[in-house]
C-alpha cells in the first residue's frame, strides 16, 4: 500500500510537524517504516527514517523544530523490495542537475527491465525497492532542466505510482496516467499540501483543492502552483476499487465518493443479493468489516451486534511471534463476545477472503462461542488474481478463491454458507465509470500493454 504527504510554504513557515501529522493519519496504509525528506536553508536534502510506526520511526519534537518549508513524507507497507531500512523511504539523491526525495505509492510493472538497463549504464542501486528506478532515470536523462529530466523519466514508467517528491527547492506531486492510486491536493492559508488521502489533510487543517489527476505533474515553488501533462494517453483509467473496499480510511474521499459511503452501499447490497433468512444477528470483522455489515443490518432489518472485539494495540511492534504467540493465533487480535454470539445464528460481513486462513479461524472461534450458524458474506468479489500496482497480495496458487470453487470454499473455512457481490454491484456502489476502475484481482484484466511494455531509457 503505502502512504505519501507532502508540504510547501512559500513564505517560508516550518512544515515538518504537519508531514509527521500527515503521515500519523496515514498510518493505516503502512506500519512498517516511516520517513521524512526536507530541503535544508543551506541547499540539498536532509532525510530521518526508521522502521515501525510513525511515533516509534520518527520523533515528532524533533521535525517540529526543523525550519523548512519544504518536505515529503512516507509510510511503507512493503511491496517490492524487503522490510529492512535501506527500503524505507523517501529515497533521496543528489544528482547533478538537482537534489532528489521522491516518496512513492504503488508498484511499478516494469522496473525489473529498467534497472537492468539503468545498471549496464553504470547505475548502482542501494535498495530493492523499485522506487530507486526513478531516481536513476532522473540522473540518467541528458536533459540540464530537473523538471524535463523528471517529466522523460515518469513517460517511462509503468505500472501505478502515485509520488510526493522534492526536487530542488520545489514539491512536486504526480500521479501515473492510468491513475491507480489516489493522490489529492490540499490547501491551508499559504501552504499546499499533496496527500494520499484527504483524512490526511483534515488532520493539519487543509482543505481539499482537488485530486491530482491520471496523469499530472504537479509542481509547487515560491512563483505558485503549476501543472503539466504527461504525454501518455492510455486507453482508460484505472483506479483501485479496493481502496474503496478495504485499504483507504473511511473517513477520506477518492474521486468525489465517500469511502464510508461507498462500502455501507456494499452491505446493502449484498444484503439484497444474499440474503440470511433465520439469521439473530448481523456483525463485522472489525475494523474491515464493520462498515459494510451496518448497510447489511440496515438493508435486511436484521439487527447489528458487535460480537467480536478487536485489541486496537495490536502490532508486529509490540508482540513478539514466539511459538505460544503463533498458537494464539488470530484470538490475539480478535475475540468473540460468548455473550453475544451464544445459540444464534450469526451473519458475519467481512470486506474479502485471501488465503482464507483468518477467516477460517474466525468462523472456528465463533462457533467454539456456541454459535448456532455462521453465515459469510463478502463486501467485495472473490479475489483470484494477484495485484501488481501496490498491493501485496499473494500468488494465484495461494488465493483461496483462485484454487477454490465457492462450495469448496465454504467447506474450507467452515461457513453454513458463504457468499459474495459481484463486479457489476461493485462498480455500482463505487458509481464512478467502470472503464475507470481497475477490478484486475477480481477479473484478471490488467492494463493494456503493462507487461509487454518494452522498457526503454
Ligand atoms: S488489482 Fe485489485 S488491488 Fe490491485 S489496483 Fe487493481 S483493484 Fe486495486
Amino acid at each position: 500500500m503505502c502512504g505519501v504527504f507532502g508540504a510547501f510554504s512559500p513564505d517560508g513557515k516550518k512544515v515538518l510537524e504537519d508531514v509527521y501529522l500527515g503521515l500519523y493519519a496515514l498510518q493505516h496504509r503502512g506500519q512498517e517504516a516511516a520517513g521524512v525528506a526536507w530541503t535544508k536553508s543551506e541547499g540539498g536534502i536532509s532525510s530521518r527514517k526508521g522502521t515501525g510506526l510513525v511515533h516509534l520511526a520518527l520523533d515528532q519534537a524533533v521535525l517540529a523544530a526543523i525550519e523548512s518549508p519544504c518536505a515529503v513524507g512516507h509510510v511503507r507497507y512493503s511491496t517490492t523490495g524487503g522490510s529492512e531500512i535501506t527500503n524505507a523511504q523517501p529515497l533521496t539523491a543528489s544528482t547533478s542537475k538537482c537534489p532528489l526525495a521522491v516518496a512513492h505509492n504503488g508498484n511499478l510493472t516494469n522496473a525489473q527491465g529498467l534497472k537492468l538497463l539503468l545498471q549496464n549504464r553504470g547505475a548502482i542501486f542501494h535498495s530493492t525497492t523499485d522506487t530507486e528506478v526513478i531516481l536513476h532515470l532522473i540522473a540518467h536523462q541528458p536533459h540540464k532542466q530537473p523538471l524535463d529530466a523528471l517529466l522523460d523519466s515518469l513517460v517511462r514508467l509503468r505500472g501505478a505510482y502515485s509520488l510526493a517528491m522534492i526536487v530542488g527547492d520545489r514539491l512536486v506531486a504526480a500521479r501515473d496516467p492510468w491513475g491507480f492510486r489516489p493522490l489529492v491536493l490540499g490547501r491551508r492559508d499559504n501552504i499546499t499540501y499533496v496527500s494520499s488521502e484527504t483524512c490526511a489533510l483534515d488532520l493539519v487543517g487543509a482543505s481539499v483543492v482537488r485530486e491530482v489527476e491520471p496523469g499530472e505533474v504537479v509542481i509547487v515553488g515560491k512563483d505558485g502552483v503549476d501543472s503539466l501533462r504527461l504525454p501518455v494517453e492510455p486507453k482508460r483509467r484505472f483506479g483501485c476499487a479496493f481502496e474503496f473496499v478495504y485499504f483507504a480510511r473511511p473517513d477520506s474521499v477518492i474521486s468525489g465518493r465517500s469511502v464510508y459511503a461507498v462500502r455501507k452501499e456494499l452491505g446493502k447490497r449484498l444484503a439484497k443479493r444474499a440474503a440470511c433468512p433465520g439469521a439473530s444477528l448481523v456483525t463485522g470483522m472489525p475494523d474491515s468489516g464493520t462498515i459494510a455489515s451496518l448497510g447489511y443490518a440496515e438493508e435486511s432489518g436484521v439487527p447489528y451486534e458487535q460480537s467480536v472485539v478487536r485489541n486496537r494495540y495490536v502490532g508486529r511492534t509490540f508482540i513478539e511471534p514466539t511459538n505460544r504467540v503463533r498458537h494464539l493465533g488470530v484470538r490475539i487480535k480478535l475475540n468473540p463476545i460468548t455473550e453475544v454470539i451464544k445459540g444464534k445464528n450469526v451473519v458475519v460481513v467481512d470486506d474479502s477472503i485471501v488465503r482464507g486462513t483468518t477467516c477460517e479461524r474466525m468462523i472456528s472461534m465463533i462457533k467454539t462461542c456456541g454459535a448456532n450458524q455462521v453465515h459469510v458474506r463478502i463486501s467485495s468479489p472473490p479475489v483470484r488474481f494477484p495485484c501488481y500496482y501496490g498491493i501485496d497480495t499473494p500468488t494465484r496458487v495461494e488465493l483461496a478463491a483462485a484454487r477454490m470453487n465457492l462450495r469448496q470454499l465454504e467447506q474450507e473455512v467452515g461457513a453454513d454458507s458463504l457468499a459474495y457481490i459481484t463486479e457489476e454491484d461493485l462498480l455500482e456502489a463505487i458509481g464512478l465509470p467502470e472503464q475507470s476502475v481497475c477490478t484486475a484481482c477480481f477479473s484478471g484484466e490488467y492494463m493494456e500493454g503493462g507487461e509487454e511494455y518494452e522498457p526503454q531509457l
